[in-house]
């Protein structure tokens, strides 16, 4: 019984995710206006800080890393783009996937200015802002294939998908803000880490990045996504069953002055781990 209310709660996730618009959720989550780039102690330095370190430590060796659920943003690759040689974004939706597909195609069709957050990675990374045009190549170069993938599924990019197992597993895998907010239960989220983690090798790093306490995000108009309410308890429980060792579990305690206006969330979080 457990496993048919799971599927459809899954299929009514899936029904969440129609309404969900690229556009707003770049102008909400990634527009110069609402993401105080220019806060010392706002959690969009905290994310690029956080990903700048986790890829800048010396462990992070190997040919290709996958972004599971990328929506239709790029920050979270921004630093990976100098590590890895081949970087595969993969989104639920057609419309995300497209819209990196018009970033990356560079012909004008994206809307979103990355340039700001290309800056700041490069500042991290101690070269001068103007050099953003340099990674933005970098990144556009490394970035071979944008895939459909659904973490609900055994196989998550499709038993056919070009590098499905066991043909080529991931150096690194990398998701944001992805499985809490797919999964109707915490059983369904355990079980999406679980099938993500069966794309990387033994040995290869996980990152994980996403909300701690959050019941729903604004995702479009209309487009309320609810979302399980994770704990750091919740999260290292789910990482022990995906066969994954903590390296590192840091949290961002959300400040007062952000809106709640398009989520509910307590704190963000944002780990290392190594596949067993
Ligand atoms: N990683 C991005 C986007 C997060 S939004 C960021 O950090 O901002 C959550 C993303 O999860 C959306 O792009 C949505 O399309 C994707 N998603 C929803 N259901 C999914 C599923 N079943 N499998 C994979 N991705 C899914």
């Amino acid at each position: 019984m457990e496993g048919a209310t799971t599927e459809n709660s899954v299929a009514a996730m899936a029904a969440c995710y129609e309404r969900f618009d690229p556009e707003t959720f770049l102008q909400k989550f990634c527009s110069a206006e609402e993401i105080h780039l220019d806060r010392e102690d706002g959690i969009t330095r905290w994310k690029l800080a956080r990903l700048h370190g986790a890829f800048t430590e010396g462990d992070m060796r190997g040919e290709r890393l996958l972004d599971v659920g990328s929506g239709p943003t790029l920050y979270q690759v921004m630093s990976a783009c100098e590590v890895f040689n081949q970087v595969i974004l993969t989104d639920f939706l057609e419309a995300n996937r497209r819209e990196l597909r018009l970033w990356l195609q560079n012909e004008g069709g994206s809307k979103m200015n990355w340039t700001p957050f290309l800056q700041h990675v490069c500042k991290l990374e101690g070269r001068r802002p103007s050099e953003w045009t340099d990674k933005a190549t970098k990144l556009r170069q490394v970035v071979t294939d944008v895939l459909p993938i659904d973490v609900h599924r055994p196989h998550p990019l499709g038993p056919d998908a070009p590098g499905s197992l066991p043909f080529a597993l991931a150096d690194c895998v990398t998701s944001c803000f992805c499985l809490e907010g797919a999964s109707p239960d915490l059983g369904a989220f355990n079980r999406a880490l679980i099938h993500i983690v069966s794309l990387l090798r033994p040995g290869g790093h996980l990152l994980l990045m996403g909300t701690l306490g959050e019941t729903y995000y604004l995702a479009g108009p209309g487009a309320m996504i609810p979302v399980v309410a994770l704990s750091e308890a919740k999260i290292c429980s789910a990482l022990k069953e995906s066969g994954c060792s903590l390296i590192r579990l840091e949290v961002f305690q959300r400040p007062s002055y952000e809106s709640k206006e398009h989520n509910d969330s307590e704190a963000t979080f944002f780990l290392k781990a190594r596949k067993n």
